[in-house]
């Protein structure tokens, strides 16, 4: 597996907050895509970047959102000029199939964007539609198709299961057809309805418990088959094509947000952008700030490090803490180990087969 760089912060994020529709389910920040606004945002987004000291070079640049490719040619290529020069070992792009054109994804090339991640949800038309998506399936395989002769074969697909309507079949369909299109990597994101989007305020809900466990186990146990390893609780790659940017987060690593809507950890201070992007244009570095305590951060290193199949490196934690993982949470670690929830092997310490699905009160336990 990658590693992610120890050097920090080697890693950027920049939200995009533009969308050329709203899906029903969504609560991203973002808002219909405007030429001027998008226009104001990037004037903005200069300015904030003119303002922080960005490093001579990045390990990983993920450009996410909202949809990066509702830009314009013309803006998505201001914006990825702004990057440039950063040389990131791996540099995403967040894309919807039916915003992608020849244009666009030529450009992605030229200023070193070596990955992309594309919003497939599902391959079932009628359930695209049903959840306010504005694509086809068609239109997947035509994104799919495009990025790969343009030169950028490492593609990671995501899928949505528990949507309102969906049936195990309509998942399995899916599942066969996003594995049709050999990306290397695929994520899997079970639906909450939030109060504030389309559906929460129709007052719709995601599937019952049970058969969105049935659906996750589904995934858990079909995408191997495939070839696609499950390293993370959500996310499945082939061996190699593990998300180095999002391995990031999950190590417990530094990285900068940049824009509204985004959110950073640098030390022991995590930030969170203005979600607003009025205050945004207004104020580019406009972010509540929270600090982290030691024991914080201990609790958020476990947590994000326990995510991943292979766990939390015990030597990346005594380097952070200057304390043994053991040592830091005493009995109730003991008590997890003894149990089976969690095992180590002297190097790291890791979720079981059993643990892995109960990670939620393995974290309430050590919380
Ligand atoms: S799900 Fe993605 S494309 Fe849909 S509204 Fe949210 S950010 Fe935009």
């Amino acid at each position: 597996m990658m590693k992610a760089a120890k050097s920090s912060p080697a890693h950027l994020y920049v939200h995009v907050p533009f969308c050329r529709h709203i899906c029903y389910y969504c609560d991203f920040v973002h808002g219909i895509y405007r030429e001027q606004s998008a226009d104001a945002w990037l004037d903005a987004l200069e300015k904030e970047i003119a303002l922080r000291t960005l490093p001579k070079h990045l390990d990983t640049i993920y450009i996410g959102g909202g949809t990066p490719t509702s830009l314009s040619p013309a803006q998505l290529h201001r914006l990825l000029s702004l990057l440039d020069g950063k040389s990131p070992y791996e540099y995403t792009v967040e894309a919807d199939p039916g915003t992608i054109d020849a244009e666009k994804a030529a450009m992605l090339v030229d200023h070193g964007v070596n990955r992309v991640s594309i919003g497939m949800q599902s391959a079932d038309d009628g359930l695209l539609k049903a959840i306010g998506r504005h694509h086809t399936h068609a239109d997947t395989i035509e994104a799919v198709s495009l990025l790969q002769k343009t030169g950028i074969d490492n593609l990671s697909l995501d899928l949505l299961y528990s949507l309102p309507g969906q049936t195990m079949e309509m998942l399995k369909d899916s599942v066969q057809a996003a594995c049709a299109l050999s990306p290397k990597h695929i994520s899997v994101y079970s639906l909450t309805i939030e109060e504030n989007t389309v559906f929460g305020k129709k007052g719709m809900h995601a599937l019952d418990e049970d058969t969105e466990a049935d659906m996750y186990e589904y995934l858990r146990d079909t995408l191997p088959a495939y070839g696609y390893h499950r390293y993370e609780t959500a996310n499945f790659a082939k061996k190699g094509y593990e998300s180095r940017h999002n391995l990031c987060y999950w190590n417990y690593r530094d990285f900068l947000g940049f824009s509204c809507g985004a959110s950073g950890k640098e030390g022991n201070v995590r930030y969170d952008k203005t979600r607003s992007l009025s205050e945004y244009l207004k104020d580019p570095l406009a972010a509540e700030t929270i600090e982290l305590t030691p024991e914080d951060a201990m609790f958020e290193c476990i947590m994000m490090n326990l995510r991943k199949k292979e766990g939390l490196l015990l030597s990346d934690f005594e380097e952070m803490f200057h304390v043994s993982v053991f040592a830091a949470f005493g009995e109730k670690l003991q008590a997890l180990l003894k149990e089976g929830s969690l095992c180590t092997d002297g190097k790291r310490l890791y979720c079981s087969e059993h643990g892995y699905d109960i990670l939620n009160s393995i974290l309430t336990e050590l919380l």
